[in-house]
């Protein structure tokens, strides 16, 4: 692999709420390389989301905490840094786009005040440079007008446009990382599609990394050039694209591929995976698949599959394939 940009080393989740603890993320190791775009992808509630936040230490403390684990990126460890470290990383190293962005965006600031203030305080330009720059970045993610909609309000703007507003701030100080919180989830999808032309495009264009999370596995087939299924805060398959798609080895990537349809012609009948997500407040021991799996055997009732590399670059944490090794 191209070097290591962010490399993730048994990252470990909790939080103590009142009704008890919960593992959002649970031994969770990945790495991205340089100029790689990786997608993770899950159910709701599985922990992607949750470990995109770590990432940018936004784990809110209390009832939150990273309990173990090294989230190492550029080779130094994320955990270490202070919180005037993280403020300089975030944004100008790395950058998020997130699934709502009102959350993110201000809406009592114009689109040219909220943009101009990173380039401000992380790049040190002035109003009018910090101006232009915003006219340059709202071009560049396809506003049309820019000259008249930077000054515009993020209400005054679709829920595309917004996404687009979004990206430009997120590039707008030129970070090597990119994290896409399902950024295409709330929009229609011929928006949807559009979106994520634009992201990968701005990948390729700069050479970024990104982390891609997703709930949708049509997305990381257009997107990705690596995949981490997750499940219930942990990774169940790790493996380069191509090889999910074509030898799927979990019986939950399994499901998720015959639950979307295809559009190569075959015609087939689609398969939901049965039963629901576990409650993650009180998991089901050992595999926490196996309430939904067809191929459950006692051993995954009471034993946690390790993530073991089944051939070379692909990954998988299940019984069944210890048993074939075996
Ligand atoms: Fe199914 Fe067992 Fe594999 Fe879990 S470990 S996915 S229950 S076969």
């Amino acid at each position: 692999m191209a070097d290591t940009v962010l490399a993730l080393d048994d990252l470990t989740v909790r939080f103590r709420l009142r009704r008890g603890d919960l593992t959002a993320v649970d031994g969770v190791s990945f790495s991205i390389g340089r100029g790689q775009t990786f997608g993770l992808v899950g159910e709701s509630g599985s922990g992607k989301s949750v470990t995109a936040r770590a990432i940018m230490r936004l784990i809110p403390h209390p009832p939150g905490e990273i309990e173990r684990g090294r989230i190492l990126f550029e080779g130094d460890d994320i955990l270490g840094k202070s919180d005037g470290e993280m403020r300089a990383l975030r944004g100008r190293r790395i950058a998020m786009v997130f699934q709502e962005p009102m959350s993110a965006l201000n809406p009592v600031f114009t689109v040219c005040e909220q943009i101009s203030d990173a380039l401000r305080n992380n790049l040190g330009l002035s109003r009018a440079e910090a101006r232009e720059r915003v006219i340059e970045l709202l071009s560049m993610v396809g506003i049309p007008s820019p000259q008249r909609r930077v000054d515009s309000y993020v209400h005054e703007f679709s829920g595309g446009m917004r996404q687009r507003v979004m990206l430009a701030m997120a590039l707008s100080c030129d970070p090597r990382f990119l994290i896409a919180d399902e950024p295409t989830t709330a929009l229609d999808v011929t928006i949807q599609a559009t979106i994520l032309e634009l992201i990968t495009g701005m990948i390729e264009r700069f050479g970024m990394s990104l982390l891609f999370i997703t709930h949708n596995l049509g997305v990381v087939a257009h997107a990705c050039d690596r995949v981490g299924v997750m499940y219930a805060s942990h990774i169940v398959e790790l493996a380069d694209r191509r090889e999910i798609f074509a030898r799927p080895q979990h019986p939950y990537t399994v499901g998720l591929l015959n639950s979307i349809p295809r559009l190569d012609g075959q015609a087939r009948t689609l398969t939901p995976i049965a039963g629901s997500v576990c409650n993650m407040m009180r998991p089901p021991g050992g595999c926490k698949f196996h309430p939904r799996c067809s191929h459950a055997m006692d051993v995954c009732r009471r034993e946690v599959p390790a993530l073991k590399e089944i051939a070379p670059g692909h990954f998988a944490a299940c019984h069944l394939h210890e048993r074939a090794a075996a």
